[in-house]
């Protein structure tokens, strides 16, 4: 249900937070807490705010979307924090999934690579607050080179390949979550650094993102392409780099899908 200008938004959080999230099976009560009190039509154009509790996908500009909001909460739980981490997120976007991570981490470092939507978030998350997030703008698949690791990485773009670049930088323990597939269908993946040398993968479930465009992601249409295949989405051309022996994706169930 769309919520009229001038209504209720806490009734409409606890509406989406009931239906959305405590009936699709979203149990972590951190998250649920946090996704209840947080002003998600803040963080939209306007005239969306109506929408904004909605299980819309929501346009952010650029091209870009805020993902429902199971999703935020299904990606947030995966991540399974404890208050400490030092978090990397890769896809500031509209800055609402930034914001649920920064409530429930030691410290959140984010990279958008569209110089308009990072500073437009980093100015909601000031004005909401946010004193423990750092603001980058570039090519996320980089990782943040000066930090040496981190607890957490959340990407909230579809790879065609995880970036080395990440999973380089997670700590021991530490976690990556990453939707990874073609631009039509992704796999959400839990990597997991279980030592120094070794790397545990789990798919979680499908998924749809938007591009994540750069160096170790997809190639924007105009760059110099590297061997791989061509791809179309939205009027744009994408390019994936060559990949060896990799299974078509299965059919699955429209309700198994998270994303946006
Ligand atoms: N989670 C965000 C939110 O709460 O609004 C939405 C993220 S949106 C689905 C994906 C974002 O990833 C877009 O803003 C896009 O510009 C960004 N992106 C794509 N490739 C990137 C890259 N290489 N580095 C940083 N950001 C990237």
């Amino acid at each position: 249900m769309a919520v009229k200008p001038g209504l209720d938004y806490q009734r409409a959080r606890k509406n989406m937070v009931q239906e959305q999230l405590l009936q699709r099976q979203i149990h972590d009560p951190r998250v649920v807490r946090v996704m209840g009190l947080l002003p998600r039509h803040l963080f939209v154009d306007e005239a969306l705010a109506g929408l904004a509790y909605t299980q819309a996908t929501l346009p952010i500009g650029n091209g870009q979307t805020l993902s429902q909001p199971y999703t935020v909460a299904r990606m947030t739980e995966a991540l399974a924090m404890s208050g400490t981490e030092e978090v990397l997120e890769i896809g500031t976007g509209s800055g609402y999934q930034t914001a649920v991570l920064a409530a429930l981490s030691q410290r959140v470092f984010t990279i958008e690579r569209i110089p308009a939507l990072a500073e437009l978030a980093r100015q909601r998350l000031r004005r909401l607050g946010f004193h423990n997030v750092i603001y980058r703008m570039g090519d996320g698949t980089l990782g943040w080179p000066e930090v040496r690791q981190f607890d957490r990485i959340l990407v909230a773009a579809g790879t065609p390949v995880v970036p080395e670049n990440l999973t380089n930088q997670l700590t021991i323990g530490g976690s990556l979550l990453i939707p990874e597939g073609d631009e039509h269908k992704q796999q959400l993946l839990r990597i997991v650094r279980t030592s120094a040398e070794n790397l545990q993968r789990e798919v979680l479930e499908n998924c749809r993102f938007v591009p994540l465009v750069g160096a170790q992601g997809w190639r924007e249409a105009g760059r110099p392409p590297s061997p791989g295949v061509g791809g179309k989405e939205g009027g744009q051309s994408w390019w994936r780099p060559e990949r060896g022996g990799e299974k078509p994706f299965e059919q699955r169930n429209r309700h198994e899908r998270v994303g946006t």
